[in-house]
């Protein structure tokens, strides 16, 4: 007699890299500085600071997780012109 263990399936959880810190590197489709990350559709989708305002309430229906990176708009790498 043979038993078939039914196990539970554990559902792994997809890790998108929500903890990422979006670099000058991650553009929106304007080519702008990317400071937001939307998961929707199962993609990443990546939002400047206008475009995600812009659609914004869509978005907020759409998406699983948001990653609000905007605080960094304000954080300049220092710079080290002495004008
Ligand atoms: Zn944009």
């Amino acid at each position: 007699m043979s038993t078939t263990t039914t196990e539970v399936l554990e559902k792994e959880i997809e890790t998108h890299e929500f903890h990422k810190e979006l670099t000058v590197a991650d553009r929106c489709d304007c080519n702008a500085q990317a400071f937001f990350i939307v998961v929707a559709y199962g993609q990443d989708l990546y939002y400047c600071n206008h475009h995600f305002r812009k659609y914004e309430t869509k978005l907020r229906e759409v998406s699983t997780y948001i990653s609000d990176q905007s605080d960094k708009i304000n954080v300049k790498p220092s710079q080290s012109s002495p004008d």
